[in-house]
């Protein structure tokens, strides 16, 4: 897959089922989207805050969803969107997504991208903040939510401070991803803890769906075999 090719945005509102994945969490997940699908975005790198906020006025959550639910329908958004990874060259199992947090509005998703751009700082929650706020024209993200299948790292959490997001909301823990590739044991909680800025951390919401769709597809333990060769290779 060619840099250019790299899934910033849902290609198509199309799931496509990973094995693996048991039909109740399935159906779970699909019936979490239904609750409140969030409306796709049109990816323009000039699309300006105004536009946005326009676009933002004309959508909101349907009356009477709980905050539960809709972290739900968002997290299987997520996993979807990161679903697609699976059947191509690069599968991985990070995916992030950012939403206006009073009305849900999709404002930017990208996934890992650390093999393709031979960047260690590329994870999927970091990608996300830097593709939103360039779309924003701002190094602000108050007023957004960022959904992550998996808890983010020490780093990616410290960007989430830096960028002043409301709130973070995970699937995955860092225990689950440490089960198949090394991880930094520091939790988002904790680096929110020792800081000076408030955020919001809720999780682990959707955990199974996220680890089991994402984490135990047979294309993504193929890859971390792959990635556990490499990085054995590298401290050699
Ligand atoms: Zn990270």
């Amino acid at each position: 897959m060619k840099k250019s090719e790299l899934p910033t945005q849902d290609p198509s509102e199309q799931y496509r089922s990973a094995e693996g994945l048991s039909r109740r969490t399935m159906l779970k997940g699909l019936a979490a989207v239904g609750i409140a699908a969030v409306p796709p975005s049109t990816s323009s790198a000039e699309t300006n805050r105004d536009e946005l906020d326009r676009r933002v006025a004309e959508s909101s959550p349907t009356p009477g969803t709980s905050q539960s639910e809709l972290d739900s329908a968002r997290m299987a958004e997520v996993v979807r969107f990161t679903a697609e990874t699976l059947t191509t060259d690069h599968p991985i199992p990070f995916g992030a997504l950012i939403v206006n947090t009073a009305t849900g509005e999709l404002l930017q998703k990208a996934v890992n991208a650390v093999g393709q751009e031979n960047d260690p700082s590329s994870h999927a929650e970091l990608r996300t903040v830097r593709l939103a706020c360039k779309k924003l024209g701002s190094s602000s993200l108050h007023g957004y939510t960022l959904y992550t299948t998996c808890e983010p790292c020490p780093m990616c959490m410290a960007d989430l401070l830096w960028a002043g997001i409301d709130r973070v909301v995970y699937g995955a823990t860092i225990e689950d991803a440490s089960r198949h590739c090394l991880q930094i044991h520091i939790s988002a909680a904790e680096v929110v803890r020792r800081s000076d800025i408030k955020c919001e951390i809720t999780g682990p919401v959707e955990r199974d769906l996220a680890y089991t769709t994402l984490f135990t597809h047979p294309n993504m333990l193929k890859a971390f075999e792959l990635w556990k060769q490499g990085s054995q290779a590298k401290q050699k």
